[in-house]
């Protein structure tokens, strides 16, 4: 069996973890301290805060940003879930615009027409891995008055060229960034996020929120010869990170290069794979303003071909696949949300699906996968 992806993972994050049982501190602490520096140093942001996980990020950001109960938050339909869920967290509601249809990313040039006077921010996304063209969203932006949120939950690794220069998404071209550590994304601790951003208040605000809004934080008052009573001066949240994760997390961005190397060069041997022999499925595009960390390798299936037969097909073959990234706005609680026509959402979910690419495949894999798309695409 071929799965979809398999995290890189191993004896060092193991003893990593184990040191931290054996130290007695388990919860936020040091090692969530020392994760966060190496983070904000590996992306070059100011300032890196660690959250459980990123939908919790991405509330928090939003909430950092000053999204209020009854505002718009301009957003893409296709995209996991969690991005509409964080704007209902504020009391929000998301209105979805479409996307490009090479790239699978905000389309700039629709953002205007979505503005209204209650949108208080834009939500865009690097979706599976692919930099948004951050330019273009910032210009509106900048026209309109409104905060940036940049969805980074698949993209750490990818670069993005930004006023003229290559650099790693997590410098924030818009005010926050929100990565994802879940086993899914390149780089995992089992459940975890983490918030980039230049501006030292928010950050501020991100810490503060995601321990209750206590005044002074435990790892102070542990450390303190004097006694202190801390203070809850604003509702705030558990969304903490644990030292253990922490610890694990350390060890992956260490290996960060080298799963990025890997998975550009098999991404590179599907695309060669492909044009050869299977012209008519279309590979994924790198717009030249990207250079994506290939979190997920998605393929457009030829006119005619069935999406769920072609899948089940390869998974009779022992080949894993996903369907394309889903549109939220055909799940249940986003029905009646506010939309513009998503015809480029709709096809890439519809007629994409995604392939294997994990760190450790090997070329008789890849030979394998194309090989059980080629004979799906013949029956
Ligand atoms: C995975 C993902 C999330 C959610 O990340 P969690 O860490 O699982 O909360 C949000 N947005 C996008 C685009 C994702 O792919």
């Amino acid at each position: 069996m071929i799965p979809i992806t398999k995290p890189l993972i191993g004896p060092e994050e193991a003893e990593a973890a184990a040191e931290v049982i054996r130290s007695g501190w388990l919860t936020q602490g040091p090692r969530v301290a020392r994760f966060e520096a190496d983070f904000a140093a590996l992306t070059g942001s100011p300032h890196a805060c660690a959250v459980s996980n990123c939908t919790v990020a991405l509330h928090l950001a939003l909430l950092g940003v000053g999204v209020r109960p009854g505002d718009e938050v301009i957003t893409v339909s296709h995209t996991f879930i969690a991005c509409a869920n964080a704007i209902r967290y504020c009391g929000a509601e998301p209105v979805f615009i479409d996307i490009e249809p090479i790239g699978y990313t905000m389309d700039p040039a629709l953002i205007a027409a979505a503005v209204t006077p209650r949108t208080t921010a834009i939500l865009c996304v690097h979706q599976i891995g692919m930099p948004c063209d951050m330019d273009a969203i910032m210009a509106v932006a900048r026209e309109h008055d409104l905060p940036v949120v940049e969805d980074a939950a698949c993209a750490l690794g990818s670069e993005m060229l930004h006023d003229g220069q290559w650099q790693p998404v997590g410098v924030p071209a818009g005010d926050v960034a929100c990565f994802s550590l879940h086993p899914r994304k390149v780089v995992t601790v089992g459940d975890g996020g983490v918030l980039t951003t230049r501006n030292p208040e928010l950050d501020a605000r991100f810490r503060l929120l995601r321990q209750h809004g206590m005044s002074i934080p435990d790892t102070v008052r542990h450390g303190s010869p004097q006694v202190i009573f801390e203070s809850y001066d604003v509702e705030g949240f558990n969304y903490r990170l644990t030292d253990i994760q922490a610890a694990v997390g350390i060890e992956q961005l260490r290996r960060l290069p080298e799963i990025v190397r890997a998975r550009r060069s098999l991404a590179a041997g599907y695309r060669e794979r492909l044009e050869h022999q299977l012209p008519r499925v279309a590979p994924p595009i790198e717009p030249n303003r990207a250079r994506t960390n290939w979190q997920s390798y998605a393929v457009r299936l030829p006119d005619g071909a069935d999406q769920r037969d072609v899948m089940q097909h390869m998974l009779d073959r022992g080949v894993a696949t996903r369907r394309g990234i889903m549109c939220i706005h055909r799940e249940r609680p986003y029905a009646g949300a506010r939309r513009f026509p998503l015809p480029a959402s709709e096809a890439a979910q519809d007629r994409t699906i995604l392939l294997p690419l994990f760190p450790g495949m090997t070329e008789a894999m890849q030979d394998e996968v194309v090989g059980a798309l080629s004979g799906a695409l013949r029956h």
